[in-house]
């Protein structure tokens, strides 16, 4: 793997404020101390009072929601709309396998998505909106625990943070390794997708391998099952619609010359649209059970919904790419492609106009390609302070041309 660059030489061309500008080297050196002291959904503590001391330096007042959740004010004290800036948290159970000097010191867990510099950017961003004083409005700054499958977001929500004061707007960004760094994306309406999650029981009747005719197979029957439910995406839902159904898991027996009596199977489904996201669910339910009956056996089927698809408010979206493109250039503000991930910001994209926006962290020169989630997974830093320009400008230029 080549060389990191020293890490200003960067490609990164990014129009910074003074006032950024000066924090290029604060905001790697927090999110290289945070990657060093990963913490899993719902365990952030130590991240949690890093992030309330920093605050707390800065006199922005902060509070604590679901345990490690922390949400800081800034209060113009002048009248405005609230927008609410969200950063992530928590770590992954990954063992990390990069060798550089920030590596994680706490074993088996693992800044693998990004989040890291999620918090990094935001306190840097807290502390330029605080030194330099909102024109109006407030600034809710929501350190959200629990991203990675907990559904941090939906337990933030519960505990109001969207009330008190109530937001108008929810803004985040995530670090994103499919684009390269330089680049910035707000999408038009749907660009994280939902999330379901199934399992499937196939009952059938054990008895002895040898004597097939005596008993009804669950293995043969699962085997059915995952074939025909391939036809769910192919034969039932439209085309031009995005899904994607996918059969994860199957058990089922213990010895070569035993027909067991059951099958499980597991499974997520991902979709943007709620017409299809219903059909695919029905679907899953009338193929398996009636594939299971012409073979004999039976289902149970615990469908679960998790979350619902992240999607952004157009207006606003059009509002952040106008800012991004200041920050990164019309060229490099990009059309990418939705994510058939799933992300818990949709908790509040649900609620309150939101826009999620991806930041380019790929850089190919560096050796940083490995996708989120892989123990090598690695960021280039270059773009951080341009992630720092645009929770500033959004949030500047919101407070100042008030609701829009
Ligand atoms: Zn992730
Ligand atoms: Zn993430």
């Amino acid at each position: 793997m080549p060389q990191r660059k020293s890490r200003f030489s960067s490609m990164v061309k990014a129009k910074l404020s003074p006032e950024v500008a000066a924090l290029a080297g604060e905001v790697v050196e927090l999110r290289r101390h945070i990657h060093q002291h990963p913490e899993v959904a719902f365990q952030e503590h130590e991240t949690a009072k890093f992030i309330e001391k920093y605050l707390k330096q800065l006199k922005i007042p902060t509070k604590r929601l679901v345990g490690t959740g922390v949400v800081g004010l800034i209060d113009s004290g002048k009248p405005g709309p609230t927008i609410m800036l969200r950063a992530d948290m928590d770590a992954l159970p990954v063992t990390e396998e990069n060798t550089h000097s920030y590596a994680s010191k706490n074993p088996g867990k693992m800044h693998a998505c990004g989040h890291d510099s999620h918090v990094a950017m935001l306190l840097c961003a807290a502390k330029v909106l605080k030194q330099t004083g909102l024109p109006g409005g407030k600034v809710k700054l929501c350190f959200q625990p629990g991203e990675e499958g907990a559904d941090g977001g939906g337990a933030m929500v519960k505990a109001g943070v969207l009330n008190n004061p109530k937001v108008d707007f929810a803004f985040a960004m995530h670090v994103w390794l499919p684009m390269e760094a330089g680049k910035m994306a707000a999408l038009n309406g749907p660009c994280m997708a939902a999330v379901d999650e199934f399992t499937i029981d196939v009952i059938g009747v054990g008895g002895h391998a040898a004597y097939p005719h005596k008993s009804a197979d669950p293995v043969v029957a699962a085997a059915a099952i995952v074939g025909n439910l391939h036809t769910v995406v192919s034969r039932d839902v439209n085309p031009l619609l995005p899904a994607v159904l996918t059969v994860a898991s199957v058990n089922a027996g213990t010895a070569f010359n035993i027909i067991p009596p059951k099958a499980t199977m597991k499974g997520t489904v991902r979709t943007f649209h709620r017409d299809v996201r219903n059909l695919v669910e029905r679907r899953i339910k009338s193929v398996s059970r009636n594939t299971a009956r012409a073979l004999g056996c039976k289902v149970e089927i615990d469908f679960r919904r998790m979350l619902g698809a992240t999607v952004n408010n157009r207006a606003k979206a059009e509002f952040v790419r106008g800012i991004a493109k200041q920050i990164v250039g019309a060229r490099n503000v990009v059309d990418a492609e939705p994510s058939m991930g799933g992300e818990d910001f949709s908790r509040y994209a649900e609620r309150v106009p939101s826009v999620f926006a991806y930041v380019g962290a790929k850089n190919p020169a560096k050796g940083i390609v490995y996708p989120h989630h892989h123990p090598k997974f690695d960021i280039d830093e270059d773009v951080l302070p341009s992630g720092v320009e645009l929770h500033v400008r959004v949030a500047m230029e919101y407070l100042s041309r008030g609701k829009r």
